[in-house]
C-alpha cells in the first residue's frame, strides 16, 4: 500500500524575518499553534512548509522529524476535528473548578470597570456556605474528579479574606479526606496583600497562584485605579510582591501581573517595565502580560484602543517587558482546549449572593445577572450544575458558527469568548493580527542576529 503524503500542519506560522543562527545558518521562527511550540528552523526547510519549496528538497531524516513534531502530518487529516475533539474531551475531564465570589464589594473604582459592586454582599455564614461547601465536598467524594480548583475572583475577593479562609479549610480537609489534590487561584486588585495575609493565602488557602494587576508606573495606575478611600496603592502593591519574592516560604507562589491597556496607558510600557525591574520583579515567578480594556456591556469607548491599536501596543508591551528583563510569553506556551469555565459542565461560577453563573461575566454585571441556572442552596449538590447558553461550544465549533474551525489559532485561542460570539462582536484576540511579529520577539529574545529584511510571503493568519 503507498504511503500516504505528508503535507504541512495546517497550524503553522512563519516569523517575517530571517536570522544568523550562532551555528551560522539562516534561520527563521516557526510557531506551531496546535502544539504550542516555537522553534527556529533553517530557512530551506521553512521554505517547504510554507509552500515556497517542494517537500522532497528536505532530506528524508529531517522530514521525518517534522511529522513526529506535528508539523507535517497525512494528507487529508481533519486537524480542526482533532482540535476540537480533544478540547471536548478535556472540557470533560477529571478536574472539578469553582469560581468563587467571595464578595460583591470592590474597594476600588475603575472607570473601565463593568461590574456594580456593593457594600455587604458576600457569602454569608450558614445555610449559604454550607451549601457552597456540600457541593465541593461531594465533588471530592464522589470518585468522578482527580483534583478540585478553585478561583477567588470579584468583586475584589480580598474584601472577604475571611471567607476565603474559613471555606479554603473546608474545601482542603475534604479534598485531603477523599484523597483528591485541591489547587486555588486568586484574581485581585492587590492592595490589600501584605506579607502576613501572602503566607496564610498560600500556606492554609493553598493559593499557588496570584494575579494582579498594575496599569502602569505610580501616576499611572494610582490614577486609572483608585481606591475608593482616595489613597493610591501602588507602592502597597509592589511592595507586597517583593516580600513575597524574598520569603523563602513563598517559593513556591507565583505571580502573574495584567495590566488593563488602554488610552490612559498605552504609550507607557517601557516606563512600567522599568519600573517593575527597579522594584526588583525581573523574576520568573513573576509573568508580565497586557490585556486591552473591553466591554463587559458597558460603554468603554472613551478608554479601549480599536482592533489595529490594540495589536500594535501590546508588541510594544511585550517589547518593553524583553527589554527590562521581565518574564513573559509573547507566545502561548500552552494550548487552550478549554477556553472558559462557561464551556465545561465541571466548571461553574459561584456568585456572592449563592447564585451559580456558567460565566465569569455575568454575576455582578448589569444586564446579566438574572442569567444564572441556579442557586446553591436549591441545586442537588451531588450534581454539576445544569446547562448554560454556551455548554454547545464544541458542537458551534464543530458546525463552524463562528469561522473558528478554519483558524489557525484555534488550538492556542479556543475561539476566544462564546458570550462575545453569541452577542454578535467577534472577540479575536490581537494575537491574531501581530502573530507573525510576536515570532520575531520570539527570536530576539533567543539572541539572534537578523539579516537584512526580507520579503514576506507569510499569508498570515487564516
Ligand atoms: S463566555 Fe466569555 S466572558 Fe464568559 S467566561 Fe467564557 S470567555 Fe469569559
Ligand atoms: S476567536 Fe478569532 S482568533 Fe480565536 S480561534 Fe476564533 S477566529 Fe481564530
Amino acid at each position: 500500500m503507498p504511503a500516504t503524503a505528508l503535507v504541512p500542519s495546517r497550524y503553522l506560522a512563519f516569523g517575517q524575518r530571517t536570522y544568523r543562527h550562532t551555528s551560522g545558518r539562516p534561520v527563521r521562527a516557526v510557531y506551531h499553534t496546535a502544539t504550542a511550540t516555537a522553534l527556529l528552523l533553517d530557512t530551506a526547510t521553512v521554505d517547504a512548509l510554507r509552500g515556497a519549496a517542494a517537500l522532497d528538497t528536505v532530506d528524508p531524516g529531517s522530514l521525518g522529524q517534522l511529522e513526529r513534531l506535528g508539523l507535517l502530518v497525512a494528507d487529508g487529516t481533519d486537524e480542526a476535528g482533532a482540535v476540537i475533539a480533544a478540547g471536548r474531551a478535556a472540557a470533560d475531564g477529571r478536574n472539578r473548578q469553582f469560581v468563587i465570589m467571595p464578595t460583591a464589594y470592590c474597594n476600588m473604582g475603575c472607570d473601565y470597570c463593568g461590574q456594580q459592586h456593593e457594600r455587604g454582599t458576600g457569602i454569608a455564614p450558614g445555610r449559604h456556605r454550607d451549601a457552597l461547601s456540600e457541593r465541593v465536598r461531594q465533588a471530592a467524594a464522589g470518585g468522578r474528579y482527580d483534583t478540585i480548583t478553585v478561583r477567588w475572583f470579584g468583586g475584589e475577593p480580598l474584601m472577604g479574606y475571611a471567607t476565603i479562609r474559613a471555606l479554603s479549610a473546608r474545601f482542603r480537609a475534604d479534598a485531603h479526606q477523599h484523597g483528591v489534590a485541591y489547587a486555588a487561584k486568586l484574581v485581585t486588585n492587590g492592595a490589600l496583600l501584605d506579607a502576613r495575609k501572602l503566607r496564610v493565602l498560600h500556606q492554609e488557602c493553598a493559593v499557588g497562584h496570584i494575579e494582579i494587576t498594575l496599569d502602569g508606573d505610580a501616576a499611572v495606575h494610582d490614577a486609572s485605579r483608585p481606591l475608593n478611600s482616595g489613597q493610591g496603592s501602588y507602592h502597597r502593591i509592589v511592595a507586597a510582591v517583593r516580600a513575597a519574592l524574598a520569603d523563602p516560604q513563598l517559593a513556591r507562589l507565583r505571580f502573574t501581573v495584567r495590566t488593563n491597556v488602554g488610552r490612559h496607558n498605552a504609550d507607557r510600557a517601557d516606563m512600567f517595565a522599568a519600573a517593575m525591574a527597579d522594584a526588583g520583579l525581573a523574576d520568573r515567578r513573576v509573568v508580565f502580560y497586557p490585556a486591552p480594556i473591553h466591554s463587559w456591556g458597558n460603554d468603554v469607548g472613551g478608554v479601549a484602543l480599536d482592533r489595529a491599536e490594540q495589536a500594535r501596543v501590546e508588541l510594544a508591551w511585550y517589547a518593553a517587558y524583553q527589554r527590562a528583563g521581565l518574564a513573559s510569553t509573547p507566545l502561548p506556551t500552552v494550548t487552550r482546549p478549554v477556553v472558559c469555565t462557561a464551556v465545561s459542565a465541571h466548571s461553574e461560577v459561584v456568585a456572592p449572593d449563592g447564585r451559580v453563573y456558567t460565566c465569569t461575566e455575568q454575576p455582578l454585571v448589569p444586564g446579566y445577572t438574572e442569567q444564572h441556572v441556579g442557586t446553591v442552596t436549591e441545586l442537588p449538590a451531588g450534581q454539576t450544575r445544569p446547562a448554560g447558553a454556551y455548554d454547545d461550544w464544541y458542537d458551534a465549533l464543530d458546525a463552524d458558527e463562528t469561522g473558528c474551525r478554519g483558524c489557525r489559532l484555534l488550538p492556542v485561542c479556543g475561539g476566544a469568548c462564546p458570550k462575545l460570539w453569541r452577542e454578535g462582536k467577534p472577540p479575536c484576540p490581537p494575537l491574531k493580527a501581530n502573530l507573525t511579529q510576536r515570532l520575531d520577539l520570539y527570536a530576539a529574545a533567543a539572541g539572534l542576529t537578523p539579516l537584512p529584511p526580507q520579503e514576506s510571503t507569510d499569508p498570515g493568519p487564516r
